[in-house]
């Protein structure tokens, strides 16, 4: 029921060139401290979406620095993927709750894991990441597993309280809790041993590092793009919480102003995890299919082995790239898109405000009409746009990089260490 995904490790060598020498100095020194200590981290796609996308550069990377560490993927029934997208919703603030059966299916297979699988893997930390295992908290034999990190990646800011109470017990199990913005973390658990980590990117993989122009446009012709005309992109998958719908719209009200424009939604994510996807991109086609300036790529439009060059491509020769999310944990194609030199449209929402300072490296935007302007003012005025974008890439490597991220999980495997050996000791007072 879960398999590991092996990676060799890649130097680190070429990473130091970019970060600070103190990061570097701290993260040797943690790497030091784990001599010996195995992490494991479990999460439930190996492709697709923010979560997949960091674990394959942090595994590699951590191995790397010398970090005993492996990754683990839960390959549940599809049935299960249906309820677990469904949470990510209500998490995120949809209305309604799970059924019973819905409730069932969630506790049951991760009850399964549990009890199956888990004590076999060997481990001296865990890091979970988002709700799909959750439940599994629960059932763990108690002190018989070693210290756990949960990592929450989803946008917490107004989430379905219902659904957010009843597993609520689970997240508070975990030793230490992970969000990616203070803002995230949930009344009652402030107090509780949480971390704030906000993602990172690999500035070396094969969809950050550098690609030249002229490439990127070759690439994106290929795609039916005429790289002559203006071309305002945004890459996501086709999810309500990403308002593709929204993109479409501004696309249009710059149509009328600028005729020439035309638009890219690149959502082949391969998420095995969201199969809400290819509902909404049918949807969203059905609606476009007179407009032959909107391109719309999913998952069988590009293949997997392709789809990093295809969306570096488009990163870096856009004209203008949008991320007009309406709720979004991170937004880790806010930060590639920055890496490359782009001021990003994003919506003022989640973890695209920590990235994007209005007006300098980007612009946030609160809905249909501001959008609009925005992308037309920098279609306009090339020279803010390559200023704005000087601002975005500097913003990223300073804060936004996978090394540092590394170095503040490594952190977090301490404190749970600390954590567990604390409530141990307390167990074992007499008195307490
Ligand atoms: N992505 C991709 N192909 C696509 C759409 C998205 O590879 O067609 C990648 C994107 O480059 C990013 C990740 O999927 O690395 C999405 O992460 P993000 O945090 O933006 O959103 P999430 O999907 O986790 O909500």
């Amino acid at each position: 029921m879960f398999h590991r995904i092996e990676f060799d490790p890649v130097p680190f060598k070429p990473y130091t060139e970019l970060l600070e020498p103190s990061l570097v100095e701290d993260l040797r020194s943690l790497v030091a401290r784990m001599e010996g200590e195995r992490i494991i981290h479990v999460n439930s796609t190996a492709v697709g979406g923010g979560v997949a996308e960091i674990l394959r550069s942090l595994i590699p990377i951590s191995k790397g620095l010398g970090l005993d560490t492996d990754w683990y993927v839960v390959s549940p029934p599809a049935e299960f993927f249906d309820v677990t997208k469904k949470i990510h919703n209500l998490m995120q603030g949809a209305e309604g709750s799970l059924t019973p059966k819905e409730r069932h299916t969630y506790t049951t297979y991760a009850g399964q894991a549990a009890n199956l699988d888990f004590s076999a893997i060997e481990a001296d930390v865990w890091i979970l990441h988002d709700p799909q295992l959750l439940p599994m908290m629960a059932l763990l034999p108690e002190d018989a597993y070693p210290p756990i990190v949960w990592v929450c990646h989803i946008d917490l800011s107004a989430p379905n309280l219902d659904m957010l109470a009843s597993v609520s017990g689970n997240i508070r199990e975990a030793d230490v809790k992970v969000f990616s913005l203070q803002q995230y973390v949930p009344a009652g658990l402030e107090d509780a041993s949480v971390e704030i980590i906000p993602p990172a990117i690999d500035p070396l993989s094969v969809k950050n590092r550098p690609m030249d122009v002229d490439e990127a446009r070759i690439r994106m012709a290929a795609m039916g793009i005429d790289v002559a005309r203006p071309l305002v992109t945004q890459v996501s998958r086709f999810d309500p919480w990403k308002d593709p719908w929204g993109v479409v719209e501004a696309y249009r009200i710059v149509k009328q102003q600028m005729p020439q424009v035309q638009l890219a939604y690149l959502g082949a994510s391969h998420a095995a995890d969201d199969p809400e996807g290819k509902v909404i991109f049918e949807e969203i086609s059905a609606q476009t299919k007179d407009d032959p300036d909107i391109h719309l790529y999913g998952d069988a439009d590009i293949p997997l082995e392709s789809v990093d060059l295809v969306v570096s491509a488009f990163q870096t020769a856009s004209d203008v790239v949008l991320q007009k999310s309406v709720r979004e944990g991170f937004g880790l194609t806010v930060t590639e898109a920055m890496w490359k030199g782009q001021p990003v449209i994003g919506g003022n929402v989640g973890g695209i405000r920590l990235q994007i300072s209005d007006g300098e490296s980007g612009f946030l935007v609160n809905d249909v009409p501001q959008c609009a302007q925005r992308i037309l003012r920098l279609l306009q005025e090339p020279e803010l746009r390559a200023s704005m974008g000087e601002a975005a890439r500097t913003s990223v490597r300073q804060r936004f990089l996978l090394p540092r991220f590394l170095r503040d999980y490594l952190k977090a495997c301490q404190e749970a260490k600390a954590v567990r050996a604390i409530g141990a000791m307390a167990f074992d007072t007499p008195g307490t």
